[in-house]
């Protein structure tokens, strides 16, 4: 009876790691600046807890709950006063509205609004559907509360007193409505999906992989300290090397697609095939963006001629 008790106290410490391992947490940047990795793929949040209330970077509403237990456990009870988003993506712009209800102004860019508008009403209908969100976050929420009552062009600067945020419209890359974050003071960047670290990234007919390249080398110019990646590892101090990375990414993979088109190969087989001649790239998770991502740069390459 005596040998039962430390295989039961090993196996309940096996499930609470386990369950610890899932819990999400708060890494923190700098003062009072902070990054949520999501679960496994899943988007990262970014914030920072000013003076003047908290700053919140995307939210993915299935991890609602846990995400703002998270900023709480940081930030008190201060309220949470801006929310920004990279673009529109459901997993970055699904919590706007319950920040809202409790008081935080939405902030971005016309062109992000002018698509989170049809998108956002389809996207809670559907998640609703297949019963991937809890119903009280979902049911009868009307977009008016998830949009930007803030708009800006190209810049917005936020000054929560101790810390100043700016946010970036930098265009089309992943998608048309791209905004980054800039800390200037700390030189911490949030990049949302501009970056995929150590994962394969999704380019689609919406992206322009080219200008995506070109942001990327710009903002790695900046010399950040930090960079939150939209999806993806990171750490204080990881400096500009997801920006290089993910460039040098999309430098082989649109060799390696080209190449492929040359040799005569067709669409369909590069989709296959592009994996296997991604080299150092290959074994990065998040392989199913593979196919997709290829096609965007075969369409783009087609273009060019
Ligand atoms: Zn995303």
């Amino acid at each position: 009876m005596k040998r039962v008790f430390p295989v039961v106290v090993l196996l309940v410490l096996c499930v609470l790691s386990g369950s610890l391992a899932q819990a999400l947490e708060a890494t923190k940047l700098a003062d009072r600046v902070y990054g949520i990795k999501g679960p496994k793929e899943a988007f990262n949040t970014a914030f920072v807890v000013g003076d003047r209330g908290v700053f919140v970077f995307g939210c993915d509403l299935p991890t609602y709950d846990e995400r703002l237990q998270v900023i709480r456990s940081v930030a008190g009870n201060k309220a949470i006063r801006f929310v920004g988003n990279g673009h529109y993506a459901f997993d970055d712009s699904g919590c706007n509205h319950l920040f809202a209800e409790q008081g935080a102004i939405i902030v971005g860019n016309p062109e992000f609004a002018r698509l989170l508008l049809p998108y956002w009403p389809k996207e809670v209908a559907s998640r609703l559907k297949q019963g991937r969100v809890k119903k009280e976050y979902a049911e009868g929420k009307k977009v008016e509360m998830a949009m930007p009552t803030v708009l800006f062009n190209d810049k917005l600067t936020l000054d929560l007193g101790s810390h100043v945020v700016e946010l970036h419209f930098v265009g089309k890359a992943h998608t048309t409505d791209n905004t980054v974050v800039w800390l200037p003071k700390e030189k911490i960047l949030f990049t949302d999906d501009l970056v995929f670290t150590e994962l394969h990234a999704t380019a689609d007919d919406r992206s322009d992989t080219v200008n995506w390249q070109r942001i990327l080398r710009n903002l790695a110019s900046w010399s950040p300290n930090t960079v939150v990646p939209g999806h993806g590892v990171f750490a204080a101090g990881n400096g500009a090397k997801p920006l290089v990375e993910q460039d040098r990414y999309f430098d082989t993979m649109r060799a390696k697609v080209k190449a492929m088109k040359e040799a005569g190969k067709s669409l369909e087989e590069v989709k296959k095939g592009v994996r296997a001649e991604l080299g150092e790239f290959a074994k990065w998770p998040r392989e199913r963006a593979i196919p997709g991502t290829a096609e965007q740069f075969y369409r783009e390459l087609s273009a060019q001629k």
